[in-house]
């Protein structure tokens, strides 16, 4: 394995009625907080009701920034910014889902720092001070409440980056179940999508050697995999939103990617169509991350028919490395279709037209990827295999 060292200070409050757990975390950091929610789900839901009540009995003074939007944007982050150097705000909580986290992650760095936040998307500048935040998550998905990391759009000029430092780790992340049960459907899939991804960049790393890792990578894959279809059949079910949720944190808390170096290119080609398109972030992983392993089956083709046998049972009898991979590849697409997930950028009308500047966009720091490293002409034969 490679050398490393892991750093992960966020403290996770997992389970039923952990809300409460906030009053004694926020006034550590002061008394003026900005609440930072989406487009509106936590008040249908009534999560919002419950989080004024904790503040006012934490005796805080609570200024809102609402409206974050699924991909968040750079606009309001600086709307968000601006509220906190205003008003001398002290600390953040987050309630939503990774938008409305990795938004926060910006207005907490950017409140402490002169010029445009951009600045810290576009790796102008780094962080050097922060306010510290607390995120209540309401969606399985991203892992976003247990990294630093944070994906941001800029829709005037179409960018969408990931950026991170050590100063954008929440100080805390409560995790209810119970607020996850209110999500749709087509978003819990979408969550199912990006955790099983997150595992994916990890596990095709440039590590050898990693037998701790691998097993670890698989067993969270076949946790989701058995109950995925299990919560699809009910949504309501606590146990299985539990599942979910917690393995969504672990996928993308940095545990598993200990002594390997993902990839994390399907996750660069997926920043740059959904920075043209405005399509959700997993909607587009679903399609993409099936037509990056077909086109990279030949790096390794040892490691793909590993995880086809360990993680979706395939037969391996007689067969070579490369048709157990492909036929591996096969049963993914089979399963994240069965939940309901697209399979074609047609689903979200994305034609041809573009696929330039989607290669160019997904380019601007020249070639990536640490399992295989994709040239232009390779990303441009996976938008087109994508289409
Ligand atoms: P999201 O964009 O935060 O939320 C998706 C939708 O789900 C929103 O419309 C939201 O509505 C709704 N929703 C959330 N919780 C709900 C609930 N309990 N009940 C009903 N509806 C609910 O989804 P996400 O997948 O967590 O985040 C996606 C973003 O994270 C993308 O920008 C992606 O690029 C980024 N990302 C970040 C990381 C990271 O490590 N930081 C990793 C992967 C992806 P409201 O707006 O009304 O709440
Ligand atoms: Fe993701």
């Amino acid at each position: 394995m490679n050398a490393f060292s892991f750093y992960n200070p966020v403290k996770l409050i997992f389970g039923k009625g952990q809300l409460q757990a906030a009053k004694k975390e926020l006034p550590k950091f002061g008394k003026k907080v900005l609440l930072v929610y989406g487009g509106g789900s936590i008040k249908k839901n009534g999560l919002y009701d419950e989080v004024i009540q904790m503040l006012s009995e934490a005796d805080l003074e609570v200024f809102e920034l609402s409206g974050v939007e699924p991909n968040p944007r750079i606009s309001t982050a600086r709307k968000g910014i601006e509220i906190c150097k205003k008003e001398g705000i002290e600390m953040i909580l987050a309630v939503g889902g990774g938008s409305v986290i990795d938004c926060t992650k910006l207005i907490a760095c950017g409140a402490k720092y002169d010029g445009d936040a951009w600045d810290f998307v576009s790796r102008k500048a780094q962080p050097k001070e922060a306010l510290p935040f607390g995120t209540v998550l309401t969606i399985a998905a991203t892992g976003s409440e247990m990294n630093a990391g944070s994906v941001i759009t800029n829709e005037e000029t179409q960018e969408k980056y990931g950026w991170g430092s050590p100063l954008s780790f929440p100080q805390f992340s409560i995790l209810d179940p119970s607020y996850t049960l209110s999500v749709p459907e087509n978003h819990t899939v979408y969550g199912i999508v990006d955790m099983m991804s997150h595992i994916f960049e990890q596990y095709f790393n440039d590590a050898t050697n990693t037998p701790v890792q691998d097993r670890m990578c698989e067993g969270v894959l076949k946790a989701v995999i058995e109950t995925a279809p299990k919560l699809m059949e009910d949504l309501q079910s606590y146990e299985h939103r539990e599942t979910i949720l917690f393995a969504g944190t672990m996928a993308l808390n940095k545990f598993l990617e200990m002594g390997y170096r993902g990839d994390w290119g399907s996750h660069n080609i997926e920043h740059a169509v959904s920075a043209v398109y405005d399509i959700p972030h997993a909607g587009g992983l679903a399609i993409l991350f099936p037509q990056w392993m077909r086109h990279n089956v030949k790096v390794n083709p040892g490691r793909f028919a590993q995880m086809a046998v360990r993680v979706f049972d395939v037969d391996a009898t007689g067969k070579s490395e490369t048709d157990i991979a492909y036929e591996g590849i096969d049963r993914l697409v089979a399963f994240w279709t069965s939940l309901g997930a697209p399979t074609r950028l047609d689903y979200y009308d994305i034609d041809d037209s573009k696929i330039d500047v989607m290669v160019e966009k997904a380019m601007v720091y020249g070639e990536f990827g640490n399992f295989a490293k994709l040239k232009d002409e390779d990303v441009k034969e996976i938008l087109q295999a994508s289409l």
